[in-house]
């Protein structure tokens, strides 16, 4: 329908201060401030500034607001977001976001007083405080969970009596405290995608549970930058013939581990890029790759440190599969570019996610060996082998790919539960 012709709402976006929320989040803004909402986006300054340029189309009802991070003793100046958090700092970090609840309070009563109240707030698990505020200011909240269907399914609602829950007390009693006051869940996938585990949601969490379809980020969204050495890189390699390696913005990985990763880069034989993150707790000045690593496999493998254009990547034609730790927003734009995919699941909601992927043949999940911390190299090698290599399984999981990328592709679904989620809105 013309969702333009209804009442307009205005929506109020405050993800979780990771770029594995925030991202998803910009995609959602931007989706309904095209069909023709009012949304503001709810961030802080050093956030803000590094996300991509939104879309003409929605521009003129897309407000970004700069909430200042507040100073909290003991995190260092400068970190915003989750990806530059120093480890064992992530409790010091979640009270700076309880602390941006007063200056979210002063941009509700401002949006009531110039005329364009807040109807609903968007926010993640982690937001008790805010959506406290939220509720002392009569304004709805809808639960954001950029997850798979899948691992809901596996988990159910955090319960704070449950010892064998992986997420720690404090994690668990946020998210209780949030889903309490929270009408509505959005979730960030779609029957198409998930078409088991999608119809089971609204009785595990006992709440109107609305998919708001994947959230493909456009092409290129992460800027290509001309000359950004990965793509150019890329350039020069034959079709489909790179493994992209890639773990998202917070992978616990451990100095063993990455070592063991090499090992496997060159068990494989296989060209490859690798985005490179240096793992908590080594020093800046410490080697990280194993010694001779870089020599062995010059001319067939590139390793790039900081953050990587990972969109344009997985668009790129030599890339063939993509090496990853299932996080729910790499797996949707690993999908977006049909890359079969080689999983190292290390928490939670990725474990689920690749079982479900490992199953429905989209790509591997590198066998762990009982005991072992690690993925192990020959593992890794083996799996890798799988997917990109050996003839007669690689067809089976490119062509599964392949299916999972015409439905993500198909813009005519997105528009069509971005539309229901607004009517939702209006109707609720
Ligand atoms: N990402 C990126 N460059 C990097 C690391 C991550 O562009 O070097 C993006 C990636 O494309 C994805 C998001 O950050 O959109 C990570 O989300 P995901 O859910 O996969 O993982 P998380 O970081 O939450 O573990």
């Amino acid at each position: 329908g013309d969702e333009s012709s209804g009442q307009q709402l205005h929506v109020a976006i405050f993800p979780w201060l990771a770029f594995g929320h925030l991202l998803p989040c910009l995609e959602l803004a931007e989706r309904l401030a095209s069909r023709g909402q009012r949304v503001s986006f709810v961030s802080t300054p050093r956030i803000l500034a590094r996300l991509r340029p939104v879309a003409p189309a929605a521009a003129s009802l897309l407000d970004f607001v700069a909430l200042p991070f507040p100073r909290v003793d003991g995190l260092p100046e400068g970190v915003e977001a989750t990806s530059d958090v120093p480890a064992g700092m992530a409790e010091l970090h979640r009270e700076a976001l309880d602390r941006l609840a007063p200056a979210f309070s002063a941009f509700l009563d401002a949006a009531d007083g110039s005329g364009s109240k807040v109807d609903w707030v968007l926010l993640d698990s982690f937001h008790a405080s805010i959506a406290d505020v939220a509720h002392e200011h009569k304004v709805p909240c809808i639960l954001n969970m950029p997850y798979s269907a899948e691992s809901s399914v596996d988990y159910g609602v955090p319960d704070p009596k449950d010892l064998d829950n992986p997420l720690t007390p404090a994690v668990v009693r946020r998210f209780v405290q949030t889903f309490e006051k929270c009408k509505l869940i959005a979730y960030r996938s779609s029957f198409e995608i998930e078409p088991e585990s999608m119809p089971l949601l609204a009785k595990i969490f006992g709440k109107p549970v609305i998919p708001v379809g994947v959230l493909p980020p456009p092409a290129a969204a992460d800027t290509a930058r001309d000359g950004d050495a990965s793509l150019s890189w890329l350039d020069g390699q034959p079709s489909k013939s790179v493994v992209f390696v890639g773990f998202g913005s917070e992978y616990p990985m451990t100095l063993r581990q990455l070592h063991e990763i090499a090992a496997g880069l060159e068990l494989a034989g296989t060209r490859f890029l690798w985005a490179l993150k240096r793992p908590g707790g080594v020093a800046p000045d410490e080697d990280l790759l194993p010694p001779g690593f870089e020599e062995r496999t010059r001319g067939r493998g590139s390793v790039v440190t900081g953050w990587a254009p990972q969109t344009s990547i997985l668009a790129h034609a030599a890339v063939g599969a993509f090496m990853m730790h299932s996080g729910w927003g790499s797996t949707i734009e690993g999908l977006q570019y049909g890359q079969p995919m080689v999983m190292m699941p290390v928490l939670g909601d990725h474990l689920s996610t690749s079982r479900a992927m490992h199953e429905r043949k989209i790509g591997v999940r590198v066998h762990k060996e009982k005991g072992d911390e690690a993925f192990l190299a020959d593992n890794i090698a083996r799996a890798i082998r799988a997917v990109m290599v050996d003839e007669e399984s690689k067809g089976v999981y490119a062509a599964n790919a392949r299916k999972m990328q015409e439905i993500v592709e198909d813009e005519k679904s997105h528009h069509r539960y971005i539309d229901d989620f607004i009517q939702r809105l209006r109707t609720h």
